[in-house]
């Protein structure tokens, strides 16, 4: 027997938690945070409709939040197995983890201070203590090795070109004579881009269980290079100050790089960067740890360290100094998380930089509806930041090509050799996206696509 249960990112973008059981083992795959909405948020808060200690283990995809921000909730309410992840995820999970148990204490801290809570006091989801509990359970496999999470169920993981470290999960159910196959793609890279390798081929499986976050767009043709050169240039030309709100893990370090090869190519004059993120910076000596598992093709003699150690770029970490940037003009590029505006010390920026038309905020990646980002990408003229109404008067720049997502054509490619699977189920995508994937699959492929919903079970035979 071997059941597939969706608690998260079914018909959404967040909150990735697959529930794989069979008569000797219950296997978490992902354990991610819901994000945007305030009802997809208030669903972090519900208890789950299985018990915690009933889960043998956790296996990750990669360290984005939306799939491994719940973590720390899953162990306060009383799981005790053992966490996988790659080496490089593992790592990234300590900051990214301590990063949200912040954003959580201060969320409750701001709604006591404000009175707006019903609840007395206002509690954070998890701490910071929960995250140090957490990170003891997390447990490094290397990709390309089989391991054994709990009873009959093993694991593998292959190289997805999404974020540092993330992976594709190869699940093996030996019961049997034969062994029944499943395919997790986590979230699936893009190909020739400036920091990751390509994603790995899928291997043939079972069931495919795909995400589906750009299955119905594109992110364009145009060369990543030359879209951030003329969005450095419009920015230059108004005179003011470039505001990139991003993830500190990731595209801070792949921005950074990429104006480093501009300089260099004399494409860009020298601008003063402030990279506002403690996070980012800490995140940076990862990347460097892990040089082999990124790729930064364009320009092979600039390294990740080398750009982060510029004389033009300064590194914030404390608060005082982050406080000075507001003075600060242009040109010059700040760069600070987090990447969908929901929070962190990019908020203080955009309240001191949109009013004012000379600036301009860079837009890119995927940004999930009920954020600030997403209002931003819709163009809303007025944004709300600590209680006020915050007119945007910067004029609006997009990156589409630094998304870390396959766009649709990509996600084809990927696909492309991959034998029929029995059935695939599109998730970790809204609607409309997941929709369009899964009429060309089975339209143009035949094959068995089914985009679960929150709590759907399957049966995997
Ligand atoms: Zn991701």
């Amino acid at each position: 027997m071997l059941n597939i249960t969706f608690h998260g990112a079914a018909e959404t973008v967040t909150g990735s938690k697959y529930l794989l059981e069979t008569e000797d083992a219950r296997v978490l795959i992902d354990c991610g945070l819901f994000q945007g909405l305030k009802e997809l948020r208030q669903r972090n808060w519900n208890d789950l409709p299985f018990a915690e200690q009933s889960v043998n283990a956790v296996v990750l995809t990669h360290a984005h939040i939306d799939h491994i921000g719940y973590l720390p909730r899953f162990v306060k309410s009383g799981f005790r197995g053992p966490i996988y992840g790659t080496p490089a995820t593992t790592e990234l999970a300590e900051i990214l983890l301590f990063d949200s148990a912040g954003n959580q204490e201060a969320d409750a801290e701001y709604m006591n201070r404000k009175g707006v809570t019903k609840h007395h006091p206002a509690l954070p989801l998890y701490d910071a203590q929960d995250v140090a509990h957490t990170l003891k359970l997390l447990s490094a496999v290397e990709h390309g090795k089989w391991f054994n999470p709990a009873g009959s169920i093993w694991c593998r993981y292959h190289n997805a070109g999404h974020l540092l470290g993330s992976a594709m999960i190869e699940v093996e159910v030996r019961q049997g004579a034969k062994p029944l196959r499943v395919l997790f793609s986590g979230d699936v890279g893009r190909y020739g881009a400036p920091l990751y390798h390509d994603p790995a081929p899928p291997p043939a499986c079972d069931y495919l269980i795909c995400e589906s976050t750009y299955g119905d767009r594109d992110h364009g043709d145009q060369n990543i290079l030359d879209q951030l050169c003329d969005v450095v240039q419009g920015a230059i030309r108004r005179g003011g100050v470039m505001v990139t709100a991003s993830f500190a893990v990731g595209r801070a370090q792949q921005l950074i790089y990429l104006l480093r090869v501009l300089e260099k190519a004399g494409r860009i004059p020298q601008l003063p960067i402030y990279l506002d993120s403690p996070m980012a910076a800490s995140a940076t000596l990862i990347f460097n740890k892990y040089h082999d598992e990124h790729d930064m093709s364009e320009d092979r003699s600039i390294s990740a360290e080398d750009a982060l150690k510029a004389p033009n770029v300064h590194v914030v970490r404390d608060v005082q100094s982050s406080k000075r940037i507001n003075s600060v003009q242009g040109p010059a590029v700040i760069i600070a998380s987090n990447g969908m505006m929901t929070g962190g010390r990019i908020l203080h920026h955009l309240k001191q930089r949109l009013p004012d038309p000379r600036n301009t905020v860079v837009l890119g990646g995927y940004m999930a509806p009920g954020t600030r980002g997403r209002d931003m990408q819709e163009g809303r003229d007025r944004i709300r930041i600590y209680g006020q109404d915050v007119p945007v008067r910067a004029a609006r720049a997009s990156i589409s090509a630094i998304s870390g997502h396959a766009g649709r054509s990509e996600l084809l490619r990927w696909l492309k050799d991959l034998p029929a699977p029995k059935r695939t189920f599109l998730t970790h995508g809204e609607l409309p996206s997941s929709n369009a994937l899964a009429d060309t699959l089975r339209v143009d492929r035949g094959w068995d696509v089914v985009i679960p919903k929150m709590g759907a079970e399957f049966p995997l035979v």
